[in-house]
């Protein structure tokens, strides 16, 4: 399976910083060490242009955000200091998520090792995300007419305010975010489809409130194809998470997410989201169970691909 890193996911942080920054290269070398790529499947994204991030955010956050002229405290709600890795970092991440769905296009699966920054909105960034890639992938796919309708499944832990936001009003992507209802961020967004679950909500009703989402997701959004946000921290151990889902059940989401993409035929594009394990060994667990299951059903992808000829969509 063809999988997007770049070393810019990595950006150099302050001591004791709170984001897991690690987690990138970590999750990186172990997808290498699982030999889940081909040669040559290993991918750098491209940096999303201008055009591009304008598809999905205002010039003039845009200009900010390049010129480092974001004031401090639009600074301090996006939690990373300003420097130009920042930027690129930002448009890679997305890149990321854009090549993914590209590629996705062609091989019916792909995926992006960072990405899911759905707390950036239009005209401003929260909860270290600049530029809300889900958006800018969707959008420029259905600009260069490669895609109908997109659905977003978005089961990070936090709501995906941003993306509801920017595409609240583009009955063209369906938003799907399952989450919790009490976490971050506090004033929740409107998704086409939310699902809040109440604190310490465990595998069994995770699944099901999931499962009855994603059907319902699916059915509504008309979509020619996915972009699947797996964050990480649904999970127990997570500390900024506070339900009690196990890696056993985020795999089954995993699982459940990507059967019920291939059952309609939908290519998908996987991004990793957050995760924030006291110990980033966890997190990176996690996401590697997510590429790794991704891989083992790539071929499982492929041979509608070839039923309908060259290309879905
Ligand atoms: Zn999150």
């Amino acid at each position: 399976m063809k999988v997007f890193y770049s070393d810019q996911f990595v950006l150099p942080l302050p001591e004791g910083h709170r984001f897991p920054m690690k987690k990138y290269s970590m999750l990186r070398a172990r997808v290498d060490e699982a030999g889940l790529c081909g040669p040559g499947e290993m991918r750098v994204p491209h940096a999303v242009t201008d055009e591009e991030v304008l598809r999905a955010h205002d010039a003039g956050y845009l200009e900010k955000v390049v010129s480092g002229t974001l004031d401090k405290q639009e600074m301090r709600r996006i939690g990373f200091p300003w420097s130009e890795r920042m930027v690129e970092r930002s448009r890679r991440a997305s890149g990321g998520t854009l090549d993914a769905c590209r590629t996705a296009l062609e091989d019916g699966i792909a995926a992006n090792l960072a990405g899911g920054t759905h707390h950036a909105f239009a005209d401003r960034g929260e909860g270290f995300c600049v530029l809300n890639d889900s958006a800018i992938a969707a959008r420029t796919l259905q600009d260069e007419g490669l895609v109908g309708n997109v659905l977003v499944v978005d089961t990070d832990v936090h709501q995906g305010n941003g993306t509801a936001a920017i595409l609240a009003d583009d009955p063209t992507i369906f938003t799907f975010s399952i989450h919790g209802e009490k976490n971050y961020p506090f004033n929740k967004g409107e998704s086409d489809l939310d699902v809040g679950l109440p604190d310490g909500t465990g595998d069994g009703v995770f699944l099901e409130a999931l499962g009855t989402g994603l059907e319902e997701a699916l059915d509504r959004a008309g979509a020619t194809m996915a972009i699947f946000l797996a964050g990480a921290d649904p999970y127990e151990g997570d500390k900024l998470g506070r339900l009690s889902v196990t890696k056993k059940g985020l795999a089954e989401r995993d699982r459940l997410v990507l059967e019920a993409c291939r059952e309609l035929r939908l290519p998908v594009a996987v991004t990793m989201a957050g995760g924030y394990c006291p110990r980033i060994e966890e997190t990176v667990d996690i996401h590697f169970q997510t590429v790794e299951r991704a891989a083992e059903m790539a071929d499982t992808f492929k041979p509608w691909r070839n039923e309908k000829g060259a290309k879905y969509g």
